[in-house]
């Protein structure tokens, strides 16, 4: 449906309420597709101008102009896709299907645009006699790059070969997951009766009770080869037998033999993805992947992945032996399979640590953990937050605040929308209505957190451990959109470098569990009691449980990961004799099974996402850790003089740097893994001096 007018389009206003915020009551998804197209059109206008004139380039009529453009874009593209996230319905996810397609190749069409690249190579070029600001050599630098690895500045051949490798990539990652996705629904371990059920807990029952049901098996349970319906029953199942046989048919998912072996799949992405590297002048796919990242060569990788491993292949063995000697404890003499690992992990977790959900919950309640993540955001950079009414929302349950800086200025705009609806897609995310900018005056960030949290009606919202990290979590990305403040658009908030980008986030985690605020904010919802200092240590202590067994599983995907993109163009790898080799290589004990095994990896096999790349979570974990140590240092976990410079080098600077010179100056020097190895409680006892 087309309108007659688009006066009367509300997306196309540029919004005149409180703080600019869109007028959500006002816009309906009729309004959409006008609005995208209006947008396009004119975005694509504004290309074709900048890619046309006959001025020669400078910094201004190109990347200035470049920043400038699209502008229309980004505002309906972000109130499009935060109400497609946050509060969908048919007519949106119909228009998100049909947008998809169009977006990508709008995209495709302005980085394929030569005469563009042109006029961004010769600034390059001349990058030291434009006498740019560091922000804005940078920017140019983020152009040029990405626009290079789009094929810029090669022949029409080359660019014609990367197009089609392109798409058969992108056709054999669909294959792959589509074929990982049907030996899972093939699957389903049937359970008969009580003895099948043996060691269940009612939580584990009700869903396989669910699973049976959704597959026509009324007064059923069944296990799925989905993971989380398969990790519980692994973890509770007192029937080894029927652990074997379920653990056998998860780790051969994609390996089956027939249509939907994915073994010939691997080899030909392998192969393409070398080939397209070396047409974009590199060695290999990781040399090209990790280009555009903070770790920026495989070596980096590596050796993080080695540092690692060596602590965590002592720590598993020693895991391995302590549960065998928890079989012969039980009179058993098998020896542990893979397949029993996490079952008598369980058990063994329960004996020391005896930790059950119900105990902590009663002191998390969702208000004290939102006000908990305020005082931290006021203890560091002085914010306060303060509700506001008259804003515009898209939903009810939406909450806003205004966030002040110390002395009153105002920062931006924070949205919380902490529960779970119909109309939200699962999970937890941090998104924007608008980033902070000061290309043409001082545009504040409108943040968002959308949580999935259950409601308790009348009472008190009470969230797992987990939930509480995730808020913090997602907190922490919501003060990087909130804090930046840079210039340009290309680099503000949380336009910064996949391998760099939680370390916002999963830094701020850190505070939750700390003493300081647990104390403070984790009382009893009915008492008011503060959280026993007994449980909060074996919640504490629980953490590092099993992590040399957590750390093997990851450390041995990343590896092949790795491996595999580390071979050269023109081969076509055995993704099984990849395994082995690699396997060999670590040392892997046999009773471990890697997390994602190739034939199933979809996060490297699925699409591009993270191949070369799964790395990055333990990266940032790595750098979360050591930054949060510059704290402990001090002794004071909110030392002022440490806060400033966190803010200035990494919260505020958006990615104006190179995310390893930006660490370097907060820090003093690049991370190390000491902090993640004692935080995981790999690291060797100290020497008693
Ligand atoms: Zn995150």
């Amino acid at each position: 449906m087309t309108l007659a007018n688009d006066d009367e389009n509300p997306l196309l206003e540029k919004p005149t309420g409180p703080f600019e915020v869109p007028p959500f009551a006002r816009i309906s998804p009729e309004h959409f597709s006008p609005a995208f197209a209006r947008a396009l059109e004119a975005h694509r206008t504004e290309i074709d101008t900048i890619a046309g004139q006959s001025t020669p380039p400078n910094f201004e009529n190109t990347i200035l102009a470049l920043e400038r453009s699209g502008r229309t874009l980004a505002r309906v593209s972000s109130v499009f896709y935060v109400l497609a996230g946050a509060h969908t319905n048919e007519a949106l996810l119909a228009i998100e299907r049909e947008l998809a397609p169009q977006l990508s190749a709008h995209w495709d069409r302005i980085y394929m645009n030569e005469a563009l690249f042109c006029r961004i190579e010769e600034l390059q070029q001349r990058v030291g006699e434009l006498g740019l600001t560091t922000e804005e050599a940078r920017v140019l630098e983020r152009y040029h790059l990405a626009f290079r690895r789009a094929g810029g500045g090669l022949g029409a051949k080359a660019k014609q070969r990367l197009a089609e490798i392109g798409e058969r990539l992108a056709s054999l990652g669909t294959t792959f997951s589509q074929n990982v996705l049907t030996d899972e629904q093939a699957y389903a371990l049937v359970l008969e009766g009580e003895p099948d059920l043996a060691g269940l807990p009612d939580f584990v029952r009700a869903a396989a009770r669910g699973t049976a049901e959704e597959r026509g098996l009324i007064g059923k349970h069944a296990v799925t080869l989905s993971r989380s319906s398969v990790v519980p029953f692994l973890q509770f199942s007192a029937r080894r037998d029927l652990r074997e046989k379920v653990f056998r048919a998860w780790i051969a998912r994609g390996e089956g033999g027939g249509e939907t072996d994915n073994t010939a799949i691997i080899a030909a992405m392998v192969k393409l993805r070398a080939e397209r590297a070396q047409l974009l002048g590199y060695p290999t796919f990781a040399h090209y992947r990790l280009d555009d990242s903070m770790a920026k060569t495989p070596e980096a990788v590596m050796g993080l992945l080695d540092a690692v491993w060596e602590p965590a292949r002592r720590r598993v063995v020693e895991e391995r032996d302590a549960l065998q000697e928890l079989i012969r404890v039980e009179g058993s003499n098998f020896p542990l399979a893979a397949a029993d690992w996490r079952y008598f992990a369980e058990k063994l977790r329960k004996q020391r640590f005896d930790l059950g959900e119900e105990e902590i919950k009663p002191y998390l309640q969702l208000e004290n953990v939102i006000a908990a993540a305020f005082y931290t955001a006021n203890r560091l950079f002085g914010l306060t937050f303060t509700p506001v009414e008259n804003v515009p929302v898209y939903h009810s349950d939406v909450r806003v605040w205004d966030v002040r800086a110390r002395g009153g200025r105002h920062i931006g705009l924070f949205f919380g929308d902490y529960f779970a609806r119909p109309s939200k897609r699962s999970g937890a995310w941090m998104t924007t209505l608008r980033d902070q900018d000061k290309l043409d005056g001082d545009v504040r960030p409108l943040v968002l957190n959308v949580m999935n949290f259950a409601k308790s009606e009348g009472e008190s919202t009470l969230l797992s451990f987990d939930d509480a990290r995730t808020l913090f979590h997602e907190f922490g990305h919501g003060l990087h959109g909130l804090l930046s403040d840079v210039t340009y658009p290309m680099v503000a908030g949380t336009n910064v470098l996949r391998d760099f980008v939680e370390l916002p986030s999963q830094l701020f985690e850190h505070w939750m569990e700390r003493p300081e605020i647990l104390r403070q904010f984790a009382v009893h919802y009915r008492t008011g009691e503060p959280m026993p200092e007994d449980l909060l240590t074996r919640l504490l202590q629980a953490r590092t449980f099993n992590q040399g067994y957590a750390t093997a599983e990851f450390l041995a995907s990343s590896f092949v990961d790795m491996d595999f993109h580390l071979l050269g163009p023109g081969v076509a790898p055995d993704a099984a004799a990849i395994e082995i080799e690699t396997r060999g290589k670590m040392g892997l004990p046999e009773e471990v099974v890697l997390r994602h095994r190739p034939p199933h990896f979809l996060h490297i096999f699925s699409g591009d996402g993270y191949a070369a790349g799964y790395y990055s979570y333990l990266w940032s974990e790595v750098l979360d850790a050591d930054a949060f140590s510059a704290f402990e240092e001090t002794g004071d976990v909110f030392d002022p003089a440490t806060a400033k410079r966190l803010q200035d080098f990494i919260y505020a600077a958006g990615g104006v740097r190179d995310p390893a010179d930006a660490y370097t100056q907060f820090r003093g020097r690049l991370p190390t893994p000491e902090a993640l190895l004692r935080r995981r409680g790999l690291a060797a006892e100290r020497p008693s001096s």
